[in-house]
């Protein structure tokens, strides 16, 4: 008897070219296993959410704890102690001024609220601001809202007549950085509502770094001229770029922030956007025109609330700092083998996130090859997803250097299959 076909509609795949993904049942560290017993090494932390390595004990156990205890509570007007110890948490650990936390579902939420927060708050100060400022190259998740916002690509292009018009910044690349200082100034004077940023490193839009002091520029321009800053460390939130926070590295403080992903450690959906107290006085009245009207079903549940408590403990009580750094030093120098191999280009890293350029034999053989990659790794036994023709590495903090091995030599193996010649 044959089994009838999955009726799985898989996300961001091209079915014809993974018409059977792997069956993944377990997942240990940095490694998952499949029903049939193969083991596939999670070189991208599962779309870079996995921060401490899969079912680290200390998370398992408090989602057991809190399931068996409180599973889901309405939280319109009625909290636990879950949702208190978390967003007192992340008040100590983000720079000071970040006093009020919204707790939402995924990163597209988390920067969706933060783009109606800013909205909100023109709106109830008596300004007319509605222009959005961002950065291209920039992804900021799927929702409609946030899809505007994000660079015009394959993934957004079907949708045009729903997104909404914003202003785009040429990406402060290294040695012109001054473009974008000057595009921002211009953009400044006609009164826009807020820059959207994700600070330091433009992930899903090709992993292109920039540096803190263009970053920090950025942000005293939009202070100068009352344009909110708001973050997205979506990806970059709790150590991929190396510190805690990207926006530790340029000194700066947003007036909004969102973390997603690492937030729970990677293990269940949640996500908070904080802010600075004049946005949430903007919107506290009893006036209900004034009400923050964005709410889901499960915001702030107590299970994911509980699990990102316990992430907040792994990086107070374990040294995941030093994992950190050691992590960057090994990707370092085993990308050191590539930077003279003419088969890649702009080899590069920040933090825990390394990234390279496979050059191809033609343009043309471009066009498909980051699925190919993709099926390539997958039989390698790896987890990677390149994007494009960008090859990166993000993996868990508990990677070892015998894991990062089998990552580089896979990709040196694919230069021989893909690259140039
Ligand atoms: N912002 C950034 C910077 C991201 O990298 C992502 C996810 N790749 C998002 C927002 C959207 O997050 P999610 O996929 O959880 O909705």
């Amino acid at each position: 008897m044959t089994a009838s076909p999955s009726p799985v509609w898989h996300p961001f795949t091209q079915h014809a070219l993974a018409p059977e993904p792997p069956v993944v049942v377990r997942g240990n560290g940095a490694w998952l296993e499949t029903a049939s017993g193969g083991r596939i090494l999670d070189a991208i932390s599962s779309w870079w959410v996995i921060t401490h390595g899969h079912c680290h004990p200390r998370i398992v156990a408090a989602i057991a704890e809190q399931a068996g205890q409180l599973d889901q509570v309405i939280f319109a007007g009625h909290t636990h102690p879950a949702a208190e110890a978390l967003a007192r948490g992340l008040v100590a650990m983000t720079p000071e001024g970040l006093d009020h936390v919204f707790f939402s579902d995924s990163g597209s939420t988390a920067v969706e609220v933060a783009l109606k927060m800013a909205a909100g708050y023109w709106r109830h100060t008596g300004e007319q601001r509605t222009r959005i400022l961002a950065l291209e190259h920039g992804y900021h998740g799927d929702t409609i809202g946030t899809m505007s916002v994000g660079a015009r690509g394959v993934y957004n292009a079907a949708y045009e007549p729903f997104l909404f018009e914003v202003t785009r910044l040429p990406f402060p690349e290294k040695g012109r950085e001054q473009a974008t200082l000057d595009a921002l100034e211009a953009a400044c004077r006609e009164a826009p509502a807020a820059l959207l940023v994700e600070p330091l490193i433009l992930g899903a839009g090709g992993m292109y770094i920039y540096g803190p002091g263009v970053l920090a520029e950025m942000a005293a321009i939009c202070a100068r001229h009352g344009v909110l800053f708001i973050a997205d460390e979506v990806m970059t939130g709790f150590g991929r770029t190396g510190t805690l926070f990207a926006c530790e590295q340029a000194g700066v403080v947003p007036d909004i922030a969102c973390y997603a992903k690492g937030l729970t450690g990677g293990s269940l959906p949640l996500a908070v956007t904080l802010c600075r107290s004049a946005i949430f006085d903007a919107h506290y009245s009893t006036d209900r025109a004034r009400t923050f009207f964005h709410s889901s079903s499960f915001t702030a549940n107590p299970i994911a609330c509980a699990a990102a408590v316990a992430n907040l403990k792994i990086w107070a009580e374990e040294p995941v700092r030093g994992r950190i750094t050691a992590l960057g030093d090994a990707q370092e120098e085993r990308l050191a083998n590539f930077r003279d191999d003419r088969r890649f280009a702009n080899v590069r890293r920040i933090g825990t996130i390394a990234a390279l350029d496979l050059v191809a034999p033609d343009p043309g053989y471009l066009a498909d090859v980051g699925p190919r990659l993709a099926a390539f790794f997958r039989d390698e036994g790896l987890l990677i997803r390149p994007l494009g023709n960008t090859l990166y590495v993000m993996p868990p903090y508990c990677t070892t250097a015998e894991d990062l091995d089998l990552v580089y030599g896979a990709i040196a193996t694919a230069a021989d299959r893909f690259g140039r010649a």
